[in-house]
């Protein structure tokens, strides 16, 4: 990538950068995802709402350590989904589902959403 100068051009592939870093941390978490299922044949049988609660769970924590995902204080916007992706899983939120949006810039499904402001009450608040 050629060294760029003006501020502008800067802010525009810096946001493209954490976009791409965004959609490659999800992806990683579901390969991880699949890779467990993968190693434990019985995870399909045993594991049921209980383990995909779990792996929602910890995806959330894991984003929101790495600063992917910002605390949430459960002020949103609902509506129709609009089709955009949702911050916690990557999957579009349809217009047959309840979309969250936060801050005008993150969408989230329900479920999803929950989880992210029950997860969110967990991380120490920044001084
Ligand atoms: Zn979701």
């Amino acid at each position: 990538m050629p060294p760029t100068s003006h501020p502008a051009e800067l802010i525009a592939t810096s946001r493209t950068c954490v976009a791409q870093n965004r959609a490659l941390i999800r992806e990683t978490r579901l390969r991880v995802a699949q890779a467990r299922r993968a190693c434990n044949p019985w995870f399909a049988v045993v594991g049921g709402s209980d383990a995909s609660e779990r792996m929602l769970r910890d995806m959330v924590r894991l984003l929101l350590a790495g600063g992917v995902l910002r605390p949430v204080d459960g002020h949103a916007w609902a509506g129709n989904g609009t089709g955009r992706p949702c911050a916690v899983c990557g999957n579009p939120v349809t217009p047959m589902e309840v979309e969250y949006e936060v801050d005008g810039d993150a969408t989230a499904h329900t479920r999803c959403f929950l989880v992210w402001q029950e997860e969110s009450k967990h991380v120490p608040e920044k001084k």
